[in-house]
């Protein structure tokens, strides 16, 4: 077991409801595990339905202690929770570089990330303002933007404290209840944020967590029918299930999902710009486990080549090792993930032969796969089409224009998309035709927690980020008033 010296993590956590950190109702636990080395980091209580149920009873309570305060206080107290979580800043790196697995210098700049959406929603929280609606002379006519009541949250291992913040913040700007389920693997994070809002000011009873298994706390949380909304960041399959849920309650949903994101190259583009921003894109990053990673390049056939010889001198550069030691790539985050990512390195093989580097798991404790890049990939190929969730690349080339755009939409998801090019025309023609909710020219990962995020197509429903965001978790009431006599 790991202790304090890894990073302050207790032997065992708890569910986190009304402030009081207990047992599951059934006893049951989950083992987190360092995925830097195999070993056990700690324990983690398993919620029941009944745990769940109870904390969505209890962010009731939470919900209406919350909404009473002004607008400017929870401002405040928002403001508050983003300096707290810059001040406590390594100790939440830490603990995420040792649940999660990545890199502490990409820790460090999602916890960064964390903080500044705090301050971002804390800054909305006193401008969630209706409209007034002109009507004739007879009548007032004014909206009111109301929040939703609990707002359930269910988050995945890649990011988990800044996707925790990522949809928790704008709930709590717009004067809502939450109630979190981390994933399985990470739930650390989620339990050590919960706490430190409390401390800066949140009631206790407000925000709560419940980590746990997917289909047992996941499930009761997006069907508990006192959920006013539901935000689901994860896979695809599991979104689809979390929106039936959804709507069999007559709520909204707002599902982040999976992703399969192009990047084009065009022949008059900067191949060394290509080459970092893949590299960035599907390696140095999360070791590829980013929904948005770009992991489908679609290079012109007269400069695909002199990208792929430059894109393997790079690749085979990057350093691997534990997240502490801050790698340029870190260990995959489970066991079970290491194996998915490894059997779809043999999907590869079988499709299209060896890969051009990489293709390899790391004969080592901890969960290491080599950057991995499939060059001559055919468009209907799985490694092509499915999202693999790892540092595994395919290229792929075009001819012209046309042939560019229509590699780029055919395949499910439609999250991001990024083009490589000096040609502004282009660009503008790519960001138009492409089917993604953002678009990156000559950069990958372009914006930020200002910018709106979300999918087309398989990769989900509704935006994230953005002043917008905020309005995923209000409902419009609208107050008509007869002022004739
Ligand atoms: P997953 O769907 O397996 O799990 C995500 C969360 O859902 C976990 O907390 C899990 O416990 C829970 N869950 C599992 N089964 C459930 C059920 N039946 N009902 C309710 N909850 C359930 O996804 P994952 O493999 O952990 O995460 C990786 C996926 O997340 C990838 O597809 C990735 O692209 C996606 N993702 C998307 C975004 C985005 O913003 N679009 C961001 C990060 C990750």
């Amino acid at each position: 077991m790991q202790t304090d010296e890894r990073g302050a993590l207790a032997d065992q956590y708890g569910v986190l409801i009304d402030g009081t950190e207990r047992a599951s109702s059934s006893g049951e636990t989950i083992d987190v595990f360092d995925p830097a080395t195999g070993d056990q980091l700690t324990t983690v209580a398993a919620a029941t339905e009944g745990d769940v149920n109870e904390a969505v009873d209890v962010a009731g309570d939470g919900f209406e202690e919350w909404r009473g305060y002004t607008p400017a206080k929870r401002c405040r107290i928002l403001n508050d929770v983003a300096r707290a979580i810059r001040d406590d800043h390594e100790r939440f790196a830490r603990i995420e570089t040792l649940e999660n697995g990545k890199p502490i210098s990409e820790a460090r700049g999602q916890v960064t990330r964390a903080a500044r959406h705090f301050e971002y929603y804390g800054g909305l929280a006193d401008k969630v303002e209706g409209e007034s609606i002109p009507l004739d002379d007879d009548h007032v006519d004014y909206t009111i933007r109301e929040p939703l009541g609990v707002t359930g949250h269910i988050v995945p291992w890649n990011v988990p404290i800044y996707l925790f913040a990522r949809s928790v913040a704008p709930a709590l700007a717009a004067g809502n209840a939450a109630v979190i389920k981390p994933a399985e693997e990470t739930p650390i994070g989620a339990i050590e944020l919960t706490k430190l809002l409390h401390e800066n000011g949140v009631p206790e009873a407000a925000v709560n967590v419940v980590p746990g298994d997917g289909a047992e706390a996941g499930a009761a949380l997006s069907g508990n029918p006192d959920i006013g909304t539901i935000t689901f960041t994860g896979s695809t399959v599991t979104g689809r299930e979390v929106g039936k849920a959804a709507i069999e309650n007559l709520t909204e949903p707002h599902l982040e999902l999976g992703g399969k994101s192009p990047l084009v190259v065009y022949e008059d583009g900067d191949l060394d710009v290509a080459v970092e921003e893949t590299v960035k894109g599907i390696f140095a990053t999360n070791t590829g486990q980013v929904c948005s990673a770009s992991s489908r390049v679609v290079v012109h056939e007269d400069a695909s080549d002199e990208y792929v010889e430059k894109l393997v001198s790079a690749v085979e550069d990057l350093s691997i090792g534990p997240g502490l030691d801050d790698h340029d790539v870190g260990p995959l985050a489970s066991a079970s993930h290491m194996e998915k990512v490894a059997e779809y390195l043999d999907v590869g093989r079988e499709e299209v032969g060896d890969p051009v580097t990489g293709g390899r798991v790391l004969d080592r404790d901890g969960y290491y796969v080599e950057p991995t890049v499939f060059a001559d990939v055919p468009q209907d190929a799985r490694i092509l089409q499915e999202e693999v969730f790892g540092p595994v690349l395919t290229v792929s080339t075009f001819a012209d224009e046309a042939e560019a755009i229509q590699r780029a939409n055919d395949v499910d998801y439609g999250l991001v998309a990024g083009v490589i090019t000096t040609d502004m025309g282009r660009a503008h023609r790519f960001a138009r035709d492409v089917d993604a909710g953002q678009i990156y020219v000559n950069e990958w990962f372009a914006g930020g927690n200002e910018t709106p995020f979300g999918g087309f197509k398989d990769s989900g429903v509704g935006r994230e980020n953005g002043t917008q965001a905020i309005h995923n978790y209000t409902q419009i009431k609208n107050v008509c008033l007869d002022i004739s006599n």
